[in-house]
């Protein structure tokens, strides 16, 4: 099938069981190789009014959810894309607050299920950033803050909600200015071994990387990295030398969680910092022609081979087959 082009149009697509079906099929298995998620193996049946497989192998049945993200979600594959594909595109992320209105669920089943699917945004990939040639920018920036310095608004849904201001949480940036990909991580603070272990990690050795003049950062060259600092008390560019990239997601990242997310515990944060990063590493730049279109069927095939469940997520040791939001435990038809 054709993906849709729109908002409106997904909408009116997958309000069809049969076409989001379809659809979600073609994304997770294409060319129709349909492959049991337990063991691999193709040696099944359709059982064709319920819109699930039966598996010859582990003679268990399976739906088109099972082993993603969406597995023993009570919820329809109708709203579970829709939520996807507003999480892909739109610019400054989407509230459960606003998704639940939007699908007409509780907003507390919004909210699991954006988490679910920041899950799906998240990069795997173990290639180090640096491996085209290009210079990395490297940053780290705080979030939260002090309660005199915030917006009255964001203090008091923050008061509201934990009962007093989280502590500031630190994330680390890179930007990879050949390839125009970042990657942010929540680190536990700014020593030295903290900062230059993450650079020793995921960037090419023998790399120029650009940072800011925190001390922390010195004597990375002796790890054969070019390293190249701006002293943003006096200078923010020098040539080629500046952190102006990472800083524009920063700002990016910042205008979301203030904006629409208001009040995000630390504990999350780094689900918020993922989610910022698939938009950002899958914008239309001149050279990659990427549409809302294509940013949803990315994270479409992206859902699958991973899980997050209720008790995962929040840290309580919830029974997720007993939970309302975590699902009945029942497979869904669809
Ligand atoms: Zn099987």
């Amino acid at each position: 099938m054709d993906a849709p082009e729109t908002l409106q149009k997904a909408i009116a697509t997958f309000s069809d069981p049969q076409k989001a079906f379809e659809a979600a099929v073609d994304f997770r298995w294409p060319g129709g190789n349909v492959t049991c998620p337990r063991c691999g193996q193709a040696k099944h049946s359709f059982v064709k009014t319920r819109r699930l497989w039966f598996c010859y192998v582990c003679k268990k049945q399976f739906t088109v959810k099972v082993g993603t993200v969406m597995e023993d979600s009570p919820i329809g594959l109708d709203k579970w894309m829709v939520a996807i594909w507003m999480l892909a595109n739109c610019k400054n992320g989407v509230s459960s607050y606003e998704l639940g209105k939007t699908l007409g669920i509780r907003q507390n089943s919004a909210w699991f299920m954006l988490h679910r699917i920041r899950e799906a945004m998240q990069d795997t990939s173990d290639m180090r950033f640096g491996q085209d040639g290009g210079p990395v920018e490297v940053d780290e920036t705080f979030i939260g803050g002090k309660p005199k310095n915030m917006h009255a608004r964001r203090r008091y849904e923050m008061q509201k909600k934990f009962g007093q201001i989280p502590p500031k949480a630190i994330v680390m940036g890179m930007l990879d200015r050949e390839a125009r990909q970042v990657r942010a991580k929540v680190i536990p603070n700014i020593r030295r071994e903290v900062l230059q272990g993450e650079i020793l990690d995921q960037v090419v050795h023998g790399s120029k990387v650009y940072t800011d003049a925190l001390p922390a950062y010195d004597g990375i060259n002796m790890h054969e990295f070019v390293h190249e600092t701006v002293n943003h008390l006096t200078e923010y560019v020098r040539g080629q030398v500046h952190t102006n990239g990472i800083e524009n997601f920063w700002s990016l990242f910042k205008r979301t969680l203030n904006g629409t997310y208001v009040a995000v515990e630390p504990f999350h944060l780094h689900r918020y910092a993922d989610e910022q990063a698939f938009r950002f590493n899958n914008r239309a730049t001149r050279d990659n022609k990427l549409t809302d279109t294509d940013r949803f069927a990315l994270l479409m095939t992206k859902v699958a081979g991973k899980r997050l469940t209720y008790a995962e997520l929040t840290g309580k040791d919830t029974d997720s087959v007993c939970h309302p939001e975590a699902g009945t435990g029942q497979e869904e038809p669809f």
